[in-house]
């Protein structure tokens, strides 16, 4: 088996579960293989007048049998790589959010100079048989860097985010140049069926692309292999963590308090991708249709600080900071209040005991890649005894888990009354609708995608 080299934005000790999915995913191949995992340090160095000290200085650890390899940047490269392209123009458009998008700010140049850094960088650590699976919207034009240095390895992409139509992507004025880079790629992985479809849609009609069968579509001179491959959950590792003492606290703690009430949960990054406006206001339409709710329903939503200089986000967090102390100002008692938002993190030693003392999860982003709170959900449930997820069906995981109660989160009545079933759905179909997902989210895990990804790569035709 080749050697394995990863590359991501950010770099994690795969021998540490907590530090994700993508660690676990790519933990077990890169140990396997002895592989490299890339990407850069977190650490940003202050540029020093005239010159740019401790940039894209390379630092090499040993985590077992993988090296892990970082590259620092300066502010100027953070700020303009991180924030002002990926976040300030990819993120937002990617996810259909074009009038976020700040396309005028010129951080496209330094957007294209981080990836040749990195290229730079790493070029030189490669061997001719590496294997190379590079990861996510930050590194699009990394493989086209690497060709042009002449790296002639297998070089695989994912796409972790949505890819939009082409009426939405071509709002991107370097939108050809993205997917020009795309091609540079010998296979490109998307979370779902959907968001493969925009991309043969924007071969063919943009780029003129022919599809040539078993995946393969031709354009820029280059062959490349374009699939879906929905990303899941170490659903094993989640399972035991659901096992551990601090989420059998939080689940006790839970019931204890909510014993006469009926919990429902949201946890998410706060990301305006995630519909958490849509969500306050569908519960709030909950407690307005249906009153039987009132001293009773509880929803915890718990929002992730992300991203805070970014402008969007910053708004974000003032709009539900105004509309949670709202609604509860309307519907509270004296001894309740309909909505406990939390702005922090919660422990993922926690997260399980959470999920499985709600009655139900509200999973509904206007727009999301996969969204793995889902699945977390799903897993941590007592199947016995099981609650019931409300997802968008924006989601990429709408594709897989059609028991879900699928909801547009636009249609704020449609998905309170999608809660209200959910609250009251009797036993016997909570029952059957979460064997289902459990069957689909194990079938389809963490291994499932990295293993299916990696065969595909290692099939794929070199360009
Ligand atoms: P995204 O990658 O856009 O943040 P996902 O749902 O795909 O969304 O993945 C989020 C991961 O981060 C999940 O594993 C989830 O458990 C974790 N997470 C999200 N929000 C929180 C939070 N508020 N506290 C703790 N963990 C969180």
């Amino acid at each position: 088996m080749s050697r394995l080299v990863a590359v991501s934005n950010r770099v994690a000790d795969p021998r540490n579960a907590a530090a994700g999915g993508l660690a676990v995913a790519l933990g077990e191949t890169l140990n396997a293989t002895g592989g490299l995992w890339f990407g850069w340090s977190g650490r940003v160095v202050e540029t020093a007048q005239g010159g740019t000290p401790g940039e894209g200085e390379l630092h090499l650890q040993h985590a077992g049998d993988v090296t892990l390899a970082t590259v620092d940047l300066s502010r100027e490269d953070h700020d303009a790589y991180y924030l002002g392209y990926s976040n300030g123009v990819l993120w937002p458009v990617f996810h259909y959010r074009v009038d976020l998008a700040d396309f005028d700010a010129g951080h496209l140049n330094v957007y294209r100079r981080v990836n040749q850094l990195f290229a730079r960088k790493l070029a030189p650590l490669l061997r001719p048989d590496d294997m190379i699976w590079i990861h996510d919207y930050h590194l699009i034009p990394l493989a086209a860097e690497l060709r042009a240095m002449g790296c002639g390895q297998r070089i695989g992409f994912f796409l972790h985010i949505p890819l939009p139509p082409p009426p939405i992507l071509t709002t991107i004025p370097q939108h050809e140049w993205l997917m020009r880079a795309l091609f540079a790629y010998d296979l490109i992985g998307f979370q779902s069926q959907a968001d493969l479809e925009h991309f043969a849609r924007y071969a063919q009609s943009e780029a003129g692309a022919e599809p040539m069968g078993d995946h393969r579509y031709r354009a820029f001179h280059r062959t490349v292999r374009a699939q879906a491959f929905p990303i899941g959950i170490d659903v094993d590792e989640f399972v035991s963590l659901g096992k551990g003492h601090e989420a059998q606290e939080t689940y006790e703690m839970m019931m204890a308090q909510y014993a006469r009430r009926r919990l429902l949960l949201g946890v998410d990054r706060m990301d305006y991708s995630k519909g958490l406006p849509e969500r306050l206001k569908a519960f709030q339409a909950l407690l307005a249709q249906y009153p039987e709710n009132r001293s009773s329903a509880t929803l915890i939503q718990i929002a992730a600080p992300s991203r805070e200089s970014v402008d969007a986000y910053a708004d974000l967090r003032r709009q539900l900071e105004g509309m949670s102390g709202a609604i509860n100002g309307e519907y509270g008692e004296l001894d309740w209040m309909p909505i406990r938002y939390i702005h922090r993190t919660t422990s993922r030693r926690r997260l399980p005991g959470l999920c499985r003392a709600a009655r139900v999860a509200l999973v509904t982003p206007l727009r999301d890649g996969m969204n793995l709170v889902a699945k977390e959900y799903i897993a941590a449930q007592d199947p016995d005894d099981p609650g019931v997820l409300v997802l968008s069906r924006f989601a990429g995981a709408a594709e897989q888990l059609k028991e879900a109660l699928l909801v547009n989160p636009y249609d704020i009545q449609g998905t309170a009354q999608a809660i209200q079933q959910a609250l009251h759905m009797p036993l016997a179909e909570r029952q059957s609708r979460h064997q289902k997902l459990l069957e689909n989210i194990r079938a389809q895990d963490v291994h499932w995608w990295s293993r299916e990804y990696l065969r595909s790569l290692a099939e794929s035709d070199q360009g």
